[in-house]
């Protein structure tokens, strides 16, 4: 199990992620000369994970889409951490090893069942955790 301190390192990575991922959307959406888009980039700024993704969800931008769905993967591993699950597979349960949560603090299977959603679905999203 990740000890309280480990979590607590583990939020602040993902806080710090989200904080950027949202300024990047703010950024991609004041370059669009679009004027909706440069009043939601206003909005933007105040807002937390599933708000913003919220608000942004029916944008076709492709770049923001991404960053969307990176943002859902952070906000879903926050209240993984709220909820007292994080690092905790999905699938089996199991506790998902420190080193892959540093590598990818958004996962929410181990190794083992990762490999296999991706075998059973392939091609499903890329490299959603
Ligand atoms: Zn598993």
């Amino acid at each position: 199990m990740l000890t309280e301190t480990q979590v607590r390192e583990f939020k602040k990575l993902l806080d710090d992620r989200f904080y950027e991922l949202r300024e990047e959307v703010r950024q991609e959406l004041l370059r669009t000369d679009d004027q909706t888009y440069i009043e939601l980039a206003g909005q933007v700024h105040d807002l937390g994970e599933a708000s913003v993704a919220d608000l942004l969800v029916d944008l076709q931008l492709a770049e923001i889409d991404k960053h969307i769905r990176e943002i859902r993967d952070v906000d879903a591993a926050l209240l993984r951490i709220a909820a007292g699950r994080y690092g905790i597979c999905k699938d089996c349960k199991s506790i998902i090893v420190v080193e892959r949560l540093r590598a990818y603090p958004t996962a929410k299977r181990c190794h083992r069942c990762q490999i296999s959603h991706e075998h059973n679905y392939p091609g499903s999203g890329g490299p959603s955790m």
